[in-house]
C-alpha cells in the first residue's frame, strides 16, 4: 500500500492507512473508560466470555489480552497514540522536517544537543513557538565506546554522578538558557541505558526517572502498552529510511492493541538513508494521523506520557 496512488505527496488522495476497525464488541463500539462503571458491564461480560474460551460471532477468537488492551482510555475515544521524534538537532530537521510538520499543524518531539541549538538558535526558537517539544538528549551524547565515534566519550567509563550532573542536568540548564524551556522528556543517546561494564554496570534509568517525566529508548521493536509500559524506558521504533508501507505496518500493530507508537529519526530529506527520514513518509504520517477515522492521537512524547501518568494516578 506504500506505492499506490494514495502515497503521492501532492494528490488529494486519502491516507492509505486502514480505517477505524470494527470494535471487538460488535454493534457497540463504545470504549470503556472505567472498568467498574455500569456502562462497562457489557465489556465485563464480553471479557468473561472470552476467558471462558468463547468465540466472537464472526469466528475470530479473542484472547483476554486483546480485549484488555482495547480498554485504555485514550482521549476522545481514539484508538491509539503516535509520537514523532527526532534526535541530535540536525540541520535537516529544521530545514526539512519542521516546515512540513508545521504545515500539517503536527507537534513533534525534538531532542537537540545544546551545541546544535547554540549554532542555529533561531529555527529552534521558532520550533518552541510552534508548539514542538524540546527534550533532553544529554550534553555530549555519550554512547558505548564500542561505537568508535564515542570511544573517548564512552558510557563504559562514566559514573552515574557524572552522567547526572555533567550530561543530563547541564543539558537541561543550557537548553533552558538557550530556549527558555524545561525539558520534560529524555531520549537516551544511542538508546543505551547503562554506565560501566560487566559486574559494575549500573542502569541510569533511575537517574532519568528522577529528573524527567519520560525516557525514550531507540531501535525498539514495537509500540508501548500504555497500561503497562515503563514511562522511563519507552520503546521507540526507527523511522529512518522507512517507507509508507513500513510505517503503516507499525501503525496497524499499534492500533490493534490500543498502543502508543513512538517513531524516532535523525536527518530528514527527500531520499532515505540509514539515518534519514524520508519526507514523503513523514507527510504520509501527518495525513494518516489527521484522518479522524483512523483514531490516532498524534502528540509529543511529553504530552502523551503526561496523559498516561495522569490516568495511572487517577
Ligand atoms: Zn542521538
Amino acid at each position: 500500500m506504500g506505492h499506490g496512488p494514495t502515497s503521492s505527496a501532492e494528490g488529494p488522495a486519502l491516507p492509505s492507512f486502514p480505517r477505524r476497525r470494527e470494535s471487538s464488541f460488535g454493534e457497540n463500539p463504545v470504549l470503556c473508560t472505567d472498568a467498574w462503571s455500569p456502562s462497562c458491564a457489557g465489556m465485563t461480560e464480553a471479557l468473561a466470555s472470552v476467558e471462558m474460551g468463547e468465540v466472537r460471532g464472526d469466528g475470530v477468537e479473542l484472547s483476554p489480552e486483546t480485549m484488555n488492551s482495547t480498554q485504555f482510555p485514550w482521549p476522545g475515544g481514539r484508538q491509539m497514540a503516535l509520537s514523532l521524534s527526532f534526535d541530535d538537532g540536525r540541520e535537516s530537521q529544521w530545514r526539512n522536517a519542521l516546515p512540513l510538520l508545521d504545515r500539517h499543524g503536527v507537534h513533534a518531539s525534538f531532542y537537540p544537543l545544546p551545541s546544535a541549538v547554540r549554532e542555529h538558535p533561531e529555527p529552534w526558537r521558532a520550533a518552541v513557538a510552534a508548539g514542538h517539544e524540546i527534550g533532553n538528549h544529554s550534553l555530549t551524547h555519550p554512547c558505548s565506546g564500542n561505537f568508535r565515534f564515542s570511544r573517548h566519550n564512552a558510557l563504559e567509563e562514566m559514573s552515574l554522578e557524572e552522567l547526572e550532573q555533567q550530561e543530563l542536568l547541564e543539558a537541561n540548564r543550557q537548553l533552558e538558557a538557550l530556549l527558555g524551556v524545561q525539558p520534560r522528556s529524555f531520549a537516551y543517546p544511542c538508546g543505551q541505558t547503562t554506565v560501566g561494564r560487566g559486574e559494575s554496570v549500573q542502569s541510569y534509568v533511575p537517574v532519568v526517572a528522577r529528573h524527567f517525566l519520560a525516557g525514550r529508548l531507540f531501535f525498539s521493536e514495537m509500540h508501548n502498552d500504555p497500561a503497562y509500559c515503563d514511562l522511563h524506558q519507552l520503546y521507540a521504533v526507527t523511522m529512518d529510511n522507512t517507507d509508507e508501507a513500513g510505517v503503516d505496518a507499525l501503525l496497524e500493530a499499534a492500533q490493534a492493541e490500543g498502543g502508543w507508537l513512538i517513531l524516532a529519526g535523525h536527518d530528514a530529506g527527500p531520499e532515505g538513508s540509514r539515518q534519514t527520514v524520508i519526507l514523503n513518509t513523514l507527510e504520509h504520517l501527518c495525513r494518516v494521523a489527521a484522518e479522524p477515522a483512523n483514531g490516532i492521537w498524534l502528540d509529543t512524547v511529553a504530552n502523551i506520557a503526561s496523559y498516561i501518568q495522569g490516568d495511572r494516578t487517577a
